[in-house]
Parts: structure tokens; C-alpha cells; sequence
């Protein structure tokens, strides 16, 4: 069976509109390292203007509505312009954009004007402040606390594991426990808590470190000490937070499908083998992370077509969910088994092979860790592989 789409006339059209925009705006020495810990603080700045004027073609989300910013675009758009900014490595925008659907369903019209207009113009950015040290997979254990204080809350709690590309954001987000009293999924309110005051002060009470992680990642530890945060911040009622947090995690968590999946590991790993000598079992080997790969394309461009159709998605999202997350430590496993231990290195190492096998995501390496095992005596005598 043929999965391939061809496209029309009118959208190779629109591709070579976006491929002329990428060739007078992105310069080499700006497109998305592969390695996270190179994306410097002059590319932030450089594509933080740009995210900007994405948002006012209407190519940075293309399919939200044009009355709040968005682009008012179609699916199949959306699709070019993912495969072009993917191959051109064009780095996506710094908000956790999950938070998006959860404003659109649970915001008032004044919350839309106030959060969701300048977040898909880019003028400000957010973060997912969702795990607590007790509360990861059982997202619902939260301690954190917010409490009324007249029209405004105080919010007092830690959370972990806050992605985020540069210092700050704009906005954190996400629930704090509102009501103590009330049963689990329903004692929770949904907050975006600004990160500065309206004299651009640093929010008394707020803190956000880097967590700093042997994989390298943008990850961050937030601390809030009685930071007060004004009525209006609260999204949906003050028993409403699990349910706002569901329309953000819905979409998390595979409900919008990927119009274009790729997989840099994949292709490293391809290319890499094409310029040598492979014994059957590493051919082999890598036929099935390309395998497992293409399964996960399907899978997610099925769910993709559902949520851009305006299907009714029910099992379809998770499974791709579950698939993504498995077939990556499968196949970082499998990487390992091909390149050797170095595979693992850092991708500017020169004993790397092929950049090693690293997406851009190295939290993937941390949470496949357990299952990885180290690599013995990674010693400088053994050869330097070069691409
Ligand atoms: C690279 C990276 C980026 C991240 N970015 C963000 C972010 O931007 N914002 C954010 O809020 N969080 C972020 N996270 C956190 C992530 O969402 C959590 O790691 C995840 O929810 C799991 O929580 P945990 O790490 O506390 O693991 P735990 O919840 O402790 O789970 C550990 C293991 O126990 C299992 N387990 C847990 N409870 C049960 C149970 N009741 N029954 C059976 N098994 C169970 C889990 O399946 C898992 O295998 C990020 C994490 C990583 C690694």
C-alpha cells in the first residue's frame, strides 16, 4: 500500500512560498543545533523576532483562528510548512503550546484577548508547570497550594522537570491545589502565573533554576513562596483545574496527531551505515528502527488527519502516544547496538559517530537510561568514527 500523498498544485505553490521565506530569513549559523546546549542566547533573541513575524504570515499557528492570531490555515498547510521548517531547522516557538486549546475551550473572551492574542503572536511565552516532586505520572497528587486572598490567590508549591527554552517565559502554567477538602480531580484550579510584575520586576516570591541535568535538557525547578497572582489568571472555576489540565494533556498526549513526524536518530543512523561495511544483524537491526519508525508515522499522521477533519478521536491518540514513547527507547537501544557505546556521546564529540545518535529531545536519553546499559571502558585509544 501507498501512504504517500501527492499535493496539489496550489500547495506546491504555497511550499515555494515558504521555502523563498526560509532562504531570506534563516541564516546558517541560526538554524536549531542539533545539540540543545548550543542554541545560544543571539538565536534566541534572533528567533524570537522571527517567531513574531511567522505569527503575523499566519504560518506560526497556522490552524488557530485569525481573531485571536492565529493563521485561520488548513491542515494540509500546516503540514508544508512543518516539512519545510523541520528540514531547514527552523526552531519551533518557545511556549509549551498545550496550554493553547485549554485557553481556547476554558477562557473567558477577556482571557483570550489577555493571554491566548499575545501568545500566538509570540509576544510573550509560556511554560507547562505541571510536575511536582510527588506528582509525575499520578498528575492529579498535587500539594501545591493556592489560597484566596480578597480578589487576588497566594500560591505556595515547588514543581519539577519545567521545560523551557532560555531563562524565563512570560507565563508559568498549570493547577495548584485550591480546595484541600475536596475529593481528588476536583480540589484543583488552573493558573497562569505571570513571571514578572507589571513594572517588569522579577513576581516576588518566584524562583526558576535550572535543574541542570546530566542529559543536558532545558529543564527547571520552579519555587513559588506566597506569590500573589491577581483573580483573572484563573482559567475556568477554582474546581475546574483537572479538567482544564485534560484539555492540555488530551493533546499531550496524542490527541492532535503530528502532521509530519520525522526522526533525526533514524536518519543518522541510515546515512551513517550507508558509508560502511554492516554485518547482517546490525542490517537487520536497523531495519527495524526504521520499521518501528515508519509505525509511528502512520500513527501519528492518522491521528493527525482525525483531529484536522474534526473527527471524533478516541483510543487513536493514546495508542500513538504509547507507540512514540516505546519505539524511541527500542530504538535507542538498537542505535547502540549499531554505532557502539559512543553512539551515546555528546554530538560535538569527535569520536561521535555520524553526530551521534542524538535527537534534539536528550531527555529521551535520561528516561531510557534504566534500560541502556553503560557503555564499558569508553577509552580515547579506540578509533575516532567520523561521519
Ligand atoms: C525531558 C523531560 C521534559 C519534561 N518536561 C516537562 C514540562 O515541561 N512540564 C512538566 O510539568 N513536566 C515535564 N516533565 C515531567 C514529566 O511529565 C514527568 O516525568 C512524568 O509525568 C512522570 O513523572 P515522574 O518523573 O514523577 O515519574 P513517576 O510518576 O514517579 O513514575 C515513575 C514510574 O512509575 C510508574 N508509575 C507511577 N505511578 C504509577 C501507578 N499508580 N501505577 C503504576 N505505575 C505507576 C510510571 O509509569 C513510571 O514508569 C518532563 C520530563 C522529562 C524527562
Amino acid at each position: 500500500m501507498d501512504f504517500e500523498m501527492p499535493y496539489t498544485e496550489e500547495q506546491e505553490k504555497f511550499r515555494a512560498e515558504v521555502k523563498s521565506w526560509i532562504a531570506d530569513n534563516v541564516p546558517d549559523n541560526m538554524r536549531d543545533p542539533i545539540d540543545p546546549e548550543n542554541f545560544t542566547e543571539d538565536m534566541k533573541q534572533f528567533w524570537r523576532g522571527k517567531h513574531q513575524d511567522l505569527a503575523t504570515k499566519g504560518w506560526l499557528y497556522p490552524t488557530f483562528p485569525t481573531e485571536y492570531g492565529g493563521g485561520g490555515l488548513s491542515g494540509d498547510h500546516e503540514t508544508i510548512l512543518q516539512e519545510e521548517f523541520r528540514q531547514a531547522r527552523v526552531p519551533g516557538n518557545f511556549t509549551n503550546t498545550f496550554v493553547l486549546p485549554a485557553l481556547l475551550v476554558w477562557g473567558t473572551e477577556e482571557q483570550k484577548q489577555k493571554f491566548l492574542v499575545p501568545l500566538l503572536k509570540s509576544t510573550v511565552t509560556a511554560w507547562q508547570k505541571f510536575t511536582e516532586p510527588s506528582s509525575g505520572a499520578d498528575l492529579a497528587n498535587y500539594e501545591s497550594k493556592a489560597v484566596r486572598d480578597g480578589d487576588d490567590w497566594r500560591l505556595t508549591g515547588q514543581s519539577v522537570f519545567v521545560s523551557g527554552r532560555g531563562k524565563e517565559p512570560e507565563y508559568l502554567f498549570g493547577p495548584m491545589m485550591t480546595d484541600p477538602d475536596a475529593p481528588r480531580h476536583r480540589n484543583l484550579g488552573f493558573f497562569m502565573i505571570p513571571v514578572r510584575d507589571a513594572n517588569g520586576e522579577p513576581t516576588e516570591g518566584l524562583e526558576i533554576r535550572s535543574q541542570n541535568l546530566v542529559n543536558g535538557g532545558d529543564q527547571h525547578f520552579i519555587f513559588l513562596d506566597d506569590v500573589r497572582v491577581a483573580g483573572d489568571h484563573l482559567i475556568g472555576g477554582d474546581h475546574q483545574g483537572w479538567q482544564v489540565a485534560q484539555t492540555s494533556l488530551e493533546q499531550e498526549h496524542g490527541g492532535r496527531g503530528n502532521a509530519f513526524p520525522d526522526d533525526v536518530m533514524v536518519d543518522h543512523l541510515i546515512t551513517w551505515m550507508q558509508d560502511k561495511e554492516n554485518t547482517d544483524i546490525e542490517k537487520q537491526t536497523a531495519m527495524d528502527a526504521y520499521n518501528d519508525f515508519r509505525v509511528d508515522n502512520i500513527l501519528a499522521k492518522r491521528t493527525y488527519w482525525m483531529y484536522s477533519n474534526k473527527m471524533s478521536i478516541q483510543y487513536e491518540g493514546n495508542v500513538a502516544n504509547v507507540h512514540n514513547r516505546e519505539y524511541q527507547c527500542r530504538n535507542q537501544i538498537r542505535v547502540r547496538d549499531v554505532m557502539g557505546p559512543y553512539a551515546m556521546l555528546d554530538a560535538n564529540d569527535p569520536r561521535a559517530p555520524h553526530k551521534a545518535s542524538r535527537k534534539s529531545d536528550k531527555g529521551l536519553l535520561l528516561a531510557c537510561a534504566t534500560l541502556v546499559e553503560a557503555p564499558t571502558s569508553p577509552e580515547l585509544s579506540l578509533p575516532v568514527v567520523s561521519e
